[in-house]
């Protein structure tokens, strides 16, 4: 017997982290174009995105910080109204483990809020830049969180600990080599070698049973050529029909229910 539901062989995470300009606004605040350079999500690329997913008949999970529901209020809509989830990632961007503790509890509670604006209680929370601490363990226990999406350290969901205790989050792993931006927008890698990176490390998880986590960024991944070969990977993943491809709740409760 296997780990995943339904018989499925294996899992695909897909997920997406809908940044926009919240970073830029206080790293290049003056800078028009940098600025400019988020609003290719919500103008372009989450249409896009929802078209793809439509297709596909894939709901996933859009990591979202705070400053993107209150700017983009519409698009969030968009993106709840077509079924997906939205979970927690930080207000404006912020690099949390810099930040001193006054300042990370504000950012928390300025998230939540501007979630909750747009009719969303996180269940997931994702740190930008992935710089994670304890800090934000506490604030999710505190706040309910069911699970976090930051490690890096396993390619199978499992039960969070700190310091050899159980956190009670499911933690969902990630890694730089399965995230479309420093190969596409730091690299400045083509669709194509991109796809060359992701496919054998997809087949072998698939082979293996495991599960394949993927983070892409609406402004990043949007651009034709590049969605076009996301579409081309995960619908070669779909074809056997034995792939399960969860939002990021559905494999937190389920990973929660296997392992307890
Ligand atoms: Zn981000």
């Amino acid at each position: 017997m296997g780990f995943w539901p339904k018989g499925y062989k294996s899992c695909f995470f897909l997920s997406f982290d809908y940044d926009a300009s919240s970073a830029e606004t206080w790293k290049t605040p003056d800078d028009l174009s940098s600025l400019s350079k988020g609003r290719y999500a919500p103008r372009v690329a989450i249409p896009r995105i929802l078209d793809l997913l439509d297709r596909l008949e894939i709901k996933t999970t859009f990591f979202t910080p705070g400053w993107t529901c209150d700017n983009h209020p519409d698009s969030l809509a968009d993106i709840l109204s077509h079924g997906h989830e939205v979970a927690a990632h930080s207000y404006a961007h912020e690099k949390m483990t810099e930040l001193s503790a006054e300042k990370e509890a504000e950012v928390w509670e300025k998230s939540m809020a501007a979630l909750e604006r747009v009719g969303v209680k996180p269940q997931g929370y994702r740190a930008p830049y992935w710089m994670f601490g304890e800090r934000s363990i506490n604030h999710m226990k505190r706040l309910g969180f069911k699970y976090s999406s930051n490690m890096m350290d396993e390619d199978m969901p499992y039960m969070l600990e700190h310091k050899g205790k159980p956190t009670g989050l499911v933690e969902l792993p990630v890694e730089w080599l399965l995230d479309d931006w420093p190969h596409f927008e730091m690299d400045r890698m083509g669709p194509e070698e991109v796809y060359k990176l992701w496919k054998p490390e997809w087949e072998g998880l698939h082979g293996l049973g495991r599960c394949f986590g993927l983070t892409c960024h609406p402004e990043c991944i949007g651009r034709v050529s590049r969605i076009k070969m996301l579409e081309r990977l995960v619908s070669e993943a779909k074809e056997g029909g034995d792939v399960w491809f969860p939002m990021g709740k559905e494999l937190s409760d389920w990973t929660r229910k296997k392992l307890k």
